[in-house]
């Protein structure tokens, strides 16, 4: 089966342009951009992305790996990659990450995930728990929320005055163009979901056992916040959307093309970085003979 796919990057079609006002009305969540001409419908077209998203996933452990054996053998010079997953409760960022990081070795993966800031987190800079969890030379570090809440949760429910987060936005874009110099490659990505979409995930959270422990009473309550996130959301994206770190919107109502986009988005940026797997910085021939040539570790296992 071929499909027809848009020769534009996935990225391109997602991000949000530098300087551009953000109408996030104006994107459907059910849209599913760089799909333009499956040749399939319905369930066989979820069934080719999630094909998609295999084969794709298959690559990413590969880019990963290479990323993180450059750390192992150069340090100094290793690139490191940050995921900003952002959404709204139900907007799937658990499946985006079970299912497309955990596509990569769990061993090279740096995640973490933001609640609420504990009594000694509060007691700090807001950006003193992200600095602490960034990933290392050489990792995929995946956010589950992240410093942008600290503009969004943080100003629906006015947690802080307005004169305490609005400078925020500054604070976030010099942290962010910090990383970016500093060799880290970041992808921030929210997660759009409709007010529907979102009405029929919180009520399978409620009708289906094994989803409980995902609700919290808290969540109805946010949700009739609903158009006080969206202009959160888009004031956020407005603001810290940078050449250098650029903000996407992934319309997310339908998880088979969250995780399509998604691994395409990574896969994109690994593209940039070149990776290699770095050369052996040994004598090749001279340890091959050694391996065939060495027979100590024998007599001795013999007594001899
Ligand atoms: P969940 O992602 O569903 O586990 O929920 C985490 C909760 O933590 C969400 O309700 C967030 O709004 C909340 N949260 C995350 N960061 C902050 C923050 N900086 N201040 C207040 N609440 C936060
Ligand atoms: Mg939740």
């Amino acid at each position: 089966m071929t499909a027809e796919l848009s020769d534009v990057p996935v990225r391109e079609l997602l991000r949000i342009g530098v300087g551009q006002p953000v109408d996030l009305a104006a994107i459907d969540p059910r849209s599913t951009p760089g799909l333009p001409g499956l040749p399939v419908t319905g369930p066989d077209r979820k069934a080719w992305a999630r094909d998609e998203v295999r084969r794709l996933g298959a690559g990413l452990a590969r880019q990963q790996e290479m990323l993180f054996a450059q750390a192992v053998k150069a340090p100094a010079s290793a690139r490191r990659v940050l995921l900003v997953l952002q959404a709204m409760d139900c907007g799937g960022k658990g499946g985006a990450v079970k299912r497309v990081a955990g596509a990569m070795n769990p061993l090279g993966l740096h995640i973490r995930a933001f609640g609420a800031p504990t009594a000694e987190e509060l007691d700090h800079h807001f950006l003193w728990r992200v600095r602490r969890a960034l990933p290392a030379p050489g990792y995929v570090g995946v956010f589950d929320r992240s410093h942008y809440e600290d503009v969004l949760v943080v100003r629906v429910d006015s947690l802080v005055p307005e004169d305490v987060w609005r400078p925020r936005y500054d604070e976030i874009n010099e942290f962010e163009a910090g990383l970016v110099d500093d060799g880290f490659v970041l992808i921030k990505v929210f997660l759009h979901i409709s007010y529907e979409e979102q009405r029929v995930r919180l009520m399978s959270r409620l009708t289906d056992p094994t989803k409980h422990w995902k609700y919290h009473p808290s969540d109805v309550a946010a949700r009739a916040q609903w158009p006080e996130y969206q202009a959160a959301y888009a004031e956020a994206l407005r603001r810290c959307a940078s050449d250098a770190a650029p903000w996407h919107v992934l319309p997310a109502d339908r998880k088979w093309y969250r995780d399509w986009a998604l691994a395409h988005l990574l896969r994109e940026h690994f593209a940039d970085l070149e990776l290699t797997y770095p050369p052996a910085d040994f004598d090749l021939r001279r340890e091959q003979a050694r391996l065939l040539s060495d027979t100590s570790g024998k007599r001795k296992m013999n007594g001899s």
